[in-house]
């Protein structure tokens, strides 16, 4: 990666207008690993008009051709793909054993099933004496977090290329590495210039002047939700499209019938991996009061077996920044403030390792849904335990939170658990110990977001339906 101290516009490396920089740290050691720079809004309008001068040509660019152009693209990323773990790995603290098959295989993936998505824009349907089409959507702005920095990536880039859309991508301030790789890739590929432009950078410089830029058609975001809300009035006065995936606060519930080792070890191993920075993460664990002290004593022994650190028997990295470790910290306290109660983990450090943003695996029995820890979001390796009296209750409790995003039954059988699922007001559920799946729709309900990543429904949110009325009397 040569390339750190440049932009990607227009199919060129160039120097960014600002001479303001973003430091990137390695959350396990604390150290400055790389630098990159922080671009401006003028930076925002030469992406921008290079995305609009190629947006017809790519747009019009037949579907075989651009399919071709994401699957080289995949092959280009699986040959990269210890350089991708590396970059993942080291600015946002997920071990490298567990990057690769949680940060970038996936993706990959994806990348390749987008290639089969291309055919959108090139399917016509007959209503009436109409015909009803697809088009791309335009030139798109995405602004992405930390977490699963190359999944948010492709979940955008990927859907829209396929779509036949032109973009500018703003990655985190914390995590810029993998969208450098990613610019490689796609000029390796041959992408036409303009199509994919980088412009690192602040959320308020950057971020900002890409949600107001009157030649940007479509903003899609991933992050917070008071990010996401002041990103959606930035968008208003120009009538942009905005997609958005938002936070969470996902519940998951046990039933009484289950087999309550696998649900409650699930449980656990979902909210901890990531160290618990996974926006979809089940951390509202909803558990029959009848058998609160038997999956208590399954999280203990499952907590107990958590190897906190880098190595290759490690199941936690360290959360990804200091604010993000005083964050969790800070609602660790609050738990204990609030009368929960700490079956494992707790504030501070894991032994023997003090340099790192290392935060320890925690787990709160004794919480009811109305303290703050039940209804605001930790991102952070905390789970709360709340115990139901019955399954009405246990659905209401469920759905009692200003979030939408995820959620999980674990219940006797699938369909035990579905008619549960059914009945979760959230954009996707875990049932039975379902693993993500990237041919399936994501994102959330509620205050989680609006739109869907990944699969067809992805791609449909980068396009624009156009109906062309046909009169009856022509041939
Ligand atoms: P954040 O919202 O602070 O930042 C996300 C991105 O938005 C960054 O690139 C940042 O620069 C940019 N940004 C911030 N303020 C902006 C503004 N006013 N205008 C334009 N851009 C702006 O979030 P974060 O700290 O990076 O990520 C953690 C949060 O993201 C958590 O709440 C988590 O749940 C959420 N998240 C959600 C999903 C999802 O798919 N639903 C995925 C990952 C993270």
């Amino acid at each position: 990666m040569q390339h750190h101290n440049k932009l990607y516009i227009d199919g060129n490396w160039v120097e960014s207008t600002s001479d303001d920089w973003l430091e990137v740290i390695n959350p396990a050691t604390e150290s400055v690993i790389s630098r990159v720079p922080a671009g401006s809004s003028d930076d925002v309008d030469r992406a921008v008009q290079a995305a609009s001068r190629a947006f017809d040509a790519w747009a019009s660019t037949p579907a075989a051709e651009r399919r071709a152009l994401l699957l080289r693209a995949a092959d280009l990323m699986q040959a990269r793909e210890q350089e991708l773990i590396a970059a993942v790995s080291a600015s946002m603290g997920c071990p490298q054993h567990i990057a690769g098959w949680l940060q970038v295989e996936g993706p990959i993936e994806a990348m390749r099933l987008f290639a089969d998505q291309v055919g959108i824009t090139e399917e016509t349907e007959e209503l009436g004496h109409s015909l009803v089409w697809r088009e791309a959507v335009g030139v798109c702005g995405f602004i992405n977090p930390w977490n699963y920095p190359l999944h948010q990536f492709v979940g955008k880039v990927g859907a829209a290329l396929a779509a036949g859309c032109t973009m500018v991508v703003k990655p985190s301030e914390q995590t810029p590495l993998q969208d450098y790789l990613m610019a490689e890739i796609f000029h390796e590929a041959g992408l036409p210039a303009g199509v994919f432009n980088l412009v690192p950078g602040r959320g308020t410089e950057v971020g900002r002047a890409l949600c107001e830029h009157p030649l940007v058609d479509m903003m899609s975001f991933t992050g917070s939700t008071r990010a996401g809300i002041e990103i959606a009035k930035a968008c208003a006065p120009t009538v942009k499209r905005v997609t958005q995936e938002l936070g969470g606060k996902s519940p998951y519930i046990v039933t009484a019938d289950c087999d309550l080792t696998a649900a409650v070890r699930y449980g656990v191993d979902d909210v901890m991996i990531n160290s618990g920075q996974t926006c979809t993460a089940l951390t509202r664990m909803l558990v029959p009061r009848s058998r609160i002290g038997e999956a208590l004593d399954i999280v203990r022994t499952r907590v107990a077996e958590i190897e906190v650190g880098m190595g290759e028997s490690a199941f936690m990295g360290p959360v990804s920044s200091r604010r993000q470790w005083q964050q969790v910290q800070d609602y660790i306290q609050i738990g204990m403030d609030e009368g929960a109660t700490p079956v494992c983990g707790g504030l501070g450090k894991p032994q023997g390792l003090e340099q790192g943003y290392f935060a320890r695996p925690t787990v709160f029995a004794g919480v009811t849904n109305d303290m703050r820890i039940a209804r605001e979001e930790i991102f952070g390796p905390v789970l709360c335990i709340i115990a139901y009296d019955d399954l009405e209750q246990a659905v209401a409790i469920a759905n009692d939170t200003p979030y939408g995003l995820s959620s999980g039954v674990f219940a006797k059988d699938n369909t035990a658990a579905l008619a549960i699922a059914r009945r979760i007001r959230a954009g996707l559920c875990f049932v039975n110990g379902g693993e993500f799946n990237y041919q399936a729709p994501f994102g959330g309900f509620k205050q989680s977001g609006n739109g869907r990543e990944f699969s067809h429904h992805g791609v449909e949110e980068f396009t624009e339906i156009k109906s062309a009325q046909l009169a009856v009397h022509a041939s």
